[in-house]
């Protein structure tokens, strides 16, 4: 993609000399157009002039219908000027639809996403237009409610929320970094920015990284905000996308609540955005434009509330430079205590022939919870298939011989292989300590957790959330109100079930597998862990019953790990500053990671190679890419660091060969 971008310029650029004779008439103006369909060869505009009796009409934003080569085609007009260097140049036919979807602002927004992620230009501004189809009629059908909320706002959500007031009132584009932990009332003070935004006639975008996570954020917010609210995210459908997009455009729905792709909904006079939980990883989009949404957010030019317990390094670093404006939520509401963490080291389980996914604590708590009819939230990661090998005679997991970490066992490559080293052996047969033939699996998913949980406690209402059980739309909402209705006792699940929750029943927290993101190959492993840890951490004992929370770990000396258990970001943050000014790896520097794609391992590699030398500055690779092969072709990865995205210019692949180019990327893996 950027090298057909790349040629392409290079071919808008070799206009002969002889023929860029300026046209300049006065009363004459010029629309640049980017077609509604481009060729994947072609990243252009072009000029066209506009017709002394469309003049008044055409804007930018609006359809039109031009001549192209042999044929008429459609564009959408992205500039007007008063000259232009093309001769001969050809005349807009007529305006398809008056409609103005977008502005100069827009534009120029996407000019910035094309050229800097090193996407289309009509890729980018696509995140901008209305869904495919007739726009529907939307009716007014605004209700105002309520009923502000009884409480007292503390001091130092009152502190916070005066500053954002400031910036809110100047209409200052300044970037907000809320840290709060967890339950300290962080939702609290987006619902007041955005209702003192809405007292001024402006509107707001709220995203959320999932919609399925957060039920009871978009709860809170209509029952404040009522049909003021538009939920847009990409579970509904079109029919109801391209409905909640018109309604946003009509100035209807003033404040739009969803996932990343609500950042483009067209809203009137916008005011704030705000970003919960800043630094999920599904605000970076996996499909070109390759943008990070909180980047992107502090392009609109109002303010921005990054909001989390948990920032990311990046972030974090930034408001710590003096970039971000930093606001504190030190305690939680009514000063509730955060809930006590016990860390539990599996390999002692293991010693003492306990071969369950949970530990004897872990157990045993259960126990207490569901005999006091309270309710517990398990969680274990995604890719929490961590299955060791271990041998039953003699009690080792076989190990890798150069790292001291278990081998991981993969079934899909029928391989051992330590996630330290890539060392990586096939099954042995036998136990490599005392060759018995007695090796047992263990370890494993969801899945297998709620089957243990079954046999040990065969009364309990087990709820299991995760990819496979909420396929079907919006099923985890149906799961999560069944859980807050009371009509469960455990709830069990990934990554979904680790943010949003906020019940007063939870009183357990386990952390099931915490190392499953620590061996990711990645610079962010520890990162992931921390905030995995402890935003699930964080659902215990929100409200007067006391929480507790074990995490239970084959790794509980990491430092992401004690902090965790300390719920101490601070610590956290410190140690893994250290780290990535030592390796040299954002924020200290930034990453583009480019693929490359070939159906010849060799003609690819070599390419790549040629590639890699040509760039100016520091490169690592070719190396095979962590999914070597796929759909039948050969995949290396260059990594670069501290090459300026805007100014990196790759060269055209011969035909077989792809590039493709991830600038930040989330993850290395
Ligand atoms: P966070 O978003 O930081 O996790 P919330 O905004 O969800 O925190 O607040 C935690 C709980 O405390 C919620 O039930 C919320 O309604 C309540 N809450 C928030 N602010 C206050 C306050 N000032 N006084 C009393 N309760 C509050
Ligand atoms: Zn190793
Ligand atoms: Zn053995």
């Amino acid at each position: 993609m950027a090298e057909l971008r790349w040629r392409a310029r290079q071919q808008s650029q070799a206009v002969p000399v002889a023929a860029a004779v300026l046209v300049r008439v006065v009363t004459r103006m010029f629309a640049e157009v980017v077609l509604t369909k481009t060729s994947s060869f072609l990243d252009k505009t072009y000029d066209y002039s506009i017709p002394a009796t469309l003049l008044p009409s055409v804007k930018i934003g609006i359809k039109v219908e031009i001549p192209f080569g042999k044929r008429t085609t459609q564009g959408y007009v992205v500039g007007l000027k008063e000259e232009s260097s093309v001769p001969g140049i050809k005349a807009i036919l007529r305006i398809v639809d008056e409609t103005v979807l977008f502005g100069p602002n827009v534009v120029s927004i996407a000019r910035w996403l094309a050229d800097y992620y090193h996407a289309f230009f009509l890729r980018a501004l696509n995140l901008f237009l209305p869904p495919k189809g007739k726009a529907p009629i939307t009716k007014n059908q605004i209700s105002s409610n309520y009923q502000p909320p009884k409480f007292q706002l503390t001091q130092e959500q009152t502190a916070a929320l005066n500053t954002i007031f400031r910036a809110i009132d100047e209409n200052r584009p300044e970037v907000f970094l809320l840290h709060g932990v967890t339950g300290s009332g962080k939702t609290e003070v987006y619902l007041r920015a955005v209702e003192h935004l809405l007292l001024q006639g402006k509107s707001a975008i709220t995203l959320e990284p999932e919609i399925g996570m957060t039920p009871q954020l978009i709860e809170r917010f209509q029952e404040r905000f009522g049909d003021n609210c538009v939920v847009l995210h990409s579970h509904l459908t079109l029919k109801e996308r391209r409905a909640a997009w018109w309604r946003v455009a009509a100035g209807q729905g003033k404040i739009v609540l969803g996932t990343r792709l609500a950042l483009f909904a067209p809203v009137k006079n916008l005011g704030l955005i705000v970003i919960d939980e800043e630094y999920e990883n599904s605000y970076k989009s996996d499909m070109s434009p390759r943008y990070n949404t909180r980047d992107v957010a502090q392009k609109f030019g109002v303010p921005v509330v990054l909001g989390s317990a948990t920032p990311a390094v990046e972030t974090y670093y930034l408001a710590d430079m003096g970039k971000y404006h930093k606001l504190v939520l030190s305690h939680r509401i009514d000063h509730r205590p955060l809930p006590p963490v016990t860390v539990v080291d599996m390999r002692r389980e293991l010693a003492q022939k306990n071969f369950s996914m949970l530990s004897s604590e872990l157990r045993d708590s259960l126990q207490e919870t569901l005999a006091r009819g309270e309710q517990a939230v398990l969680f274990i990661n995604k890719r929490g298939y961590y299955t060791f090998v271990m041998c039953r005679e003699c009690g080792k997991t076989l190990e890798c011989p150069h790292c001291a970490a278990s081998l991981i066992y993969s079934s899909q490559a029928a391989a051992l292989a330590c996630n330290y080293c890539g060392y990586s052996i096939k099954q042995p047969p036998l136990c490599p300590n005392c060759q018995s033939s007695l090796l047992k699996f263990f370890g494993g998913g969801t899945q297998k957790l709620e089957d243990e949980i079954n046999k040990l406690f065969p009364q309990a209402r087990i709820l299991r959330v995760d990819q496979d059980s909420v396929k079907q739309r919006g099923s985890h909402e149906a799961i999560f109100h069944k859980f807050s209705r009371g009509e469960a006792d455990i709830l069990l699940g990934t990554q979904m079930v680790t943010k949003g929750l906020d019940l007063p029943k939870v009183t357990l927290v386990g952390v099931v597998a915490a190392d499953g993101a620590l061996y990711q190959p990645d610079f962010r492993a520890a990162e992931r862990t921390f905030q995995l840890i402890t935003q699930v951490a964080g659902r215990a004992g929100r409200h007067h019953l006391p929480g507790k929370v074990i995490v239970q770990s084959y790794n509980p000396s990491h430092y992401a790990i004690i902090a965790a258990a300390k719920h101490d970001y601070q610590q956290f943050y410190q140690q893994e500053i250290e780290q990535r000014r030592e390796m040299i790896y954002p924020p200290f520097t930034n990453l583009i990671s480019i693929i490359v794609e070939a159906a010849s391992k060799k003609a690819g590699f070599e390419f790549a190679q040629d590639l890699a030398r040509g760039i100016q500055g520091t490169v690592l690779g070719p190396i095979p890419a962590t999914i070597a092969r796929a759909r039948g072709k050969w995949r290396f990865q260059i990594l670069l660091k501290g090459v300026d995205p805007l100014g990196l210019q790759l060269p055209v692949p011969p035909t077989g060969i792809n590039i493709s180019l991830d600038v930040d990327p989330a993850s290395l893996a």
